[in-house]
């Protein structure tokens, strides 16, 4: 039997399998989806590599090579994550390994390594084993013949392992038997009064099925020794489980299902019956969308499937996962990067052993291996970061739209302000657009007052606070209700600009100014880490006249406290939010009302629930507009109508103020109107005619290398071979410039191609991702983004 595996070589890299021969003794555990260790070249390397097929024959008979050995004596990648890792890697022009790799925990990515394993106590003691069994093997060359002496005695053996497998811990559990606790009471009467008490507990808690001796003893104060006493007498048993590292994810709310108001209901019924078409599920903020999540997610589960859920980013919807978890109890499994390793293998494994069938989730959580899928949410299903920009360079969207094809299930992608792209799909009826136009309450959507800053730009005292954002955050706060404040920092950063002279420091090692931290007072690249302090004097011209410009959150939250002086604040940015942990910590105490204005950065726009926010101010709605990117309005738009959502969601009526230097612009105008309907048309527009998504398909490439020319030469040899495949109308931009040129002393041409259907095309593209690696060599770095999200 051969086996078609799948190699983890960075050299290597392509987009097909090798073939192995399966000793005898492993065919019954060479299964498709299983990790194997295999040789690879000419040397004596072992790599690990995925099984993707088993088969009787092999082409290449005569040279095959045996598997080394099996890492896993189950599956790892069921068949459709295997048939999904081969869509993908076609579809993202990306590796087949680092499809599958990335379907997969961290730990279990890891390398093979070269291990001593010491085979006397004496070596395990010595200094170099220090007590350990086994040690990775070590990069001195002192220890290296120390090593190989020693093998010769045959004091230690050389073999290979995985690095880093994660282990799980295991946990004693005492487990309830069934029997008349009544009873029991009465003979235990008179005896020690602890083991009275374990046994009130279990007959007080009749849902408690087992509780581990770790619980009992500190909650408890009762002793392992009392546990197994009574264990001995037979009233309960002892059990070893696995005990998982579970996330911790903030207090749980409990929350019942609410009766669904008639729009709610008609979506519900909608996604409940839909087949294999995706829904759109496109309704105003506050029109209670996920209520409709968790009900149709309820629905799935009682027919005995599971539930995906994704989320744009877990640690900015902390509201949502606590829903998901007060839903569903302890079948959720949530997965972000925000866990620990150790965490995200195991709540995998929960998922992987059936044990959790409702996963709540990030973007790489559309590849959680939940069998037996009956539906697929994607909340705020326009969120850019739903694609990743490193390789693979996926669409969490266009994965979970391939899964639910697999599945035949429903893909609900929800949101206010849908993409155009998803909106274009729904009007051409390849998705079912369902739309919500009320909110939940019936409440208005909040009026919006948009304030030209224009007026007050001659002031000498540049202030970012208007007064009519001023007035406003004063009524809110004497009303006792609370604010949101957004600072928009898309695009912006805080220069040192040299008033003598007009020179912002650049990065030595970037074409970019450096950014100004005045927490450690420091000038920072944000592309290549160069860190210097932020200097006295003009490094151009010596001018000592050196001053910041721009708008910073610490800057606008003085300023606040000057013009509020009894207003208590929540500052939340990059900087009050590095811990983990604390972005959760700071909303929880907006929510508690223990503080009148939450100011923030784009983290603040998205999903929050607060029901005694009525009033939301954007401080600067107009840094996304200056970006050269297609999507600036879309972003502008779909930024302002979730963040004016905030306002106004209970009871009480909301108030929005944007203070612009663009008052007429159209994305601020209908965003300020809630217009979606409008500003799609326009927006489609001006699509259409400059060729954009969704008329036009995107394929970006990027070329580098540290010596300019010769990165422009192959972007230039790259474009010699596009520019024949073309079709009419079909367009190559390039080689162009990116607006960063250089980072880290490479520097960086792009192409874009805009293209309709051209099969030939990306098959060229592929032909082109497989040569990647003869370039690589040469020093040249090609990146291939389909649709990319960001032109820059
Ligand atoms: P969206 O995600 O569409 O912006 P939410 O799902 O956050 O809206 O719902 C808005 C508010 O209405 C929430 O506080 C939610 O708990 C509440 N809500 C949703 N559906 C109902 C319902 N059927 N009855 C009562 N309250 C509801
Ligand atoms: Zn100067
Ligand atoms: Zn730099």
């Amino acid at each position: 039997m051969y086996a078609q595996v799948v190699v983890d070589v960075p050299t290597q890299q392509t987009n097909h399998s090798y073939d192995y021969l399966i000793p005898e003794l492993l065919e019954s555990v060479v299964v498709p989806g299983v990790r194997v260790v295999v040789p690879f070249g000419r040397g004596k390397r072992l790599v690990v590599g995925f099984v993707i097929q088993v088969l009787e024959t092999s082409q290449f008979k005569r040279q095959v090579k045996p598997i080394h050995h099996v890492l896993d004596l189950t599956p790892v990648l069921n068949s459709e994550l295997l048939a999904l890792s081969s869509w993908l890697t076609q579809e993202s022009f990306s590796f087949w390994i680092s499809c599958l790799q990335t379907m997969l925990p961290g730990v279990m990515r890891s390398k093979v390594e070269k291990v001593a394993v010491a085979q006397t106590s004496a070596i395990q003691a010595s200094s170099l084993f220090q007590g350990r069994p086994i040690i990775p093997f070590p990069t001195t060359a002192l220890a290296q013949q120390q090593l190989a002496k020693w093998k010769n005695q045959g004091l230690i053996e050389v073999n290979y392992q995985v690095a880093n497998q994660a282990h799980h811990r295991q946990q004693l559990v005492l487990k309830r038997k069934s029997l008349n606790y009544q009873e029991l009471l009465m003979t235990l009467s008179g005896r020690a009064s602890k083991q009275q008490q374990l046994m009130q507990f279990f007959w007080d808690h009749p849902q408690l099925k087992q509780i581990s001796y770790q619980e009992l003893e500190q909650k408890y104060q009762i002793s392992a020794a009392t546990a197994n006493t009574l264990v001995k007498r037979g009233y309960f048993t002892k059990d070893k489980v696995v005990q998982w590292r579970q996330p911790d994810t903030g207090p749980i709310v409990n929350t019942q299902a609410r009766t669904l108001t008639a729009q709610q209901q008609q979506a519900y019924q909608t996604i409940i019956q839909a087949q294999a078409k995706p829904i759109l599920l496109e309704g105003v903020t506050g029109s209670g969308k996920t209520e409709i999540y968790l009900q149709a997610m309820q629905y799935f589960l009682q027919q005995g499937k599971t539930a995906l859920m994704l989320v744009p980013e877990i640690s900015l919807t902390p509201q949502m996962v606590a829903q998901v978890q007060g839903r569903f109890g302890s079948r959720v499994a949530v997965l972000h990067s925000g866990l620990s390793q150790g965490e995200r293998y195991d709540e995998w494994q929960r998922i992987q052993l059936g044990q959790a069938t409702v996963v709540v989730g990030a973007r790489s959580a559309v590849f959680a291996p939940l069998k037996n899928l009956g539906i697929i949410v994607i909340d705020e299903e326009h969120e850019s970061s739903y694609k990743q920009e490193d390789n693979p360079r996926y669409h969490a969207r266009s994965v979970a739209l391939w899964r639910g094809r697999y599945a035949h299930c429903p893909v609900v992608l929800g949101s206010a302000t849908p993409s155009l792209e998803s909106r274009a799909r729904g009007q051409k009826k390849l998705y079912q657009l369902v739309q919500l136009t009320q909110r939940v309450h019936q409440q208005p959507l909040p009026p919006v007052q948009i304030v030209d800053l224009r007026e007050s730009y001659n002031l000498s005292v540049q202030l970012d606070l208007s007064q009519p954002l001023i007035q406003n955050l004063q009524f809110c706060l004497q009303k006792k209700e609370q604010a949101i404040l957004l600072l928009n920092r898309r695009g912006f950063s805080n220069f040192l600009l040299c008033r003598t002279c007009g020179q912002v420091p650049q990065c030595p090692n970037c074409d970019i100014s450096l950014t100004v931290h005045l927490q450690n007072k420091q000038l920072l690249c944000h592309y290549c880490g160069y860190h210097c302090a932020i200097p006295q004097k003009c490094d151009h011209c010596g001018s000592r006249k050196l001053r910041f410009s721009g708008t910073g959150t610490e800057k606008v939250e003085q300023e606040l406290q000057e013009a509020l002086p009894s207003a208590r604040i929540i500052r939340m940015d990059n900087d009050t939010t590095a811990r983990k942990g604390s972005h959760r910590r700071l909303l929880n105490r907006f929510g508690q009302q223990e503080a009148d204005i939450l100011l923030g950065t784009q983290m603040i726009a998205k999903g929050l629930d607060f029901p005694n926010v009525t009033l939301v101010g954007v401080i600067n709605a107009d840094t996304g507009l200056a970006s050269s990117d297609f999507r600036a309005s879309e972003r502008t738009f779909q930024l302002l109508t979730q963040v004016s959502g905030r306002a106004g969601r209970d009871q009480k009526p909301g108030r929005v103020v944007i203070q612009t230097y663009n008052p007429d612009n159209y994305a601020i105008q209908l965003a300020a109107r809630q217009d979606y309907e409008r500003f799609y048309q326009k927006e489609m527009n001006f699509r259409h005619q400059a060729q954009y998504p969704p008329y036009f398909y995107l394929i970006k490439l990027t070329i580098s290398h540290r010596q300019r020319a010769a990165a422009l030469k192959l972007a230039y040899q790259l474009a010699q071979q596009i520019k024949p495949v073309l079709q009419k109308r079909e367009v190559l931009l390039g080689p162009t410039e990116p607006t960063v040129a250089r980072i880290k002393n490479r520097y960086y041409y792009q192409l874009v191609v805009k293209y309709r259907q051209n099969p030939p095309l990306l098959q060229l593209i592929r032909q082109i991702t497989n040569n990647v690696q003869v370039e690589s060599r040469h020093g040249y770095l090609v990146s291939i983004d389909n649709e990319p999200q960001k032109m820059e």
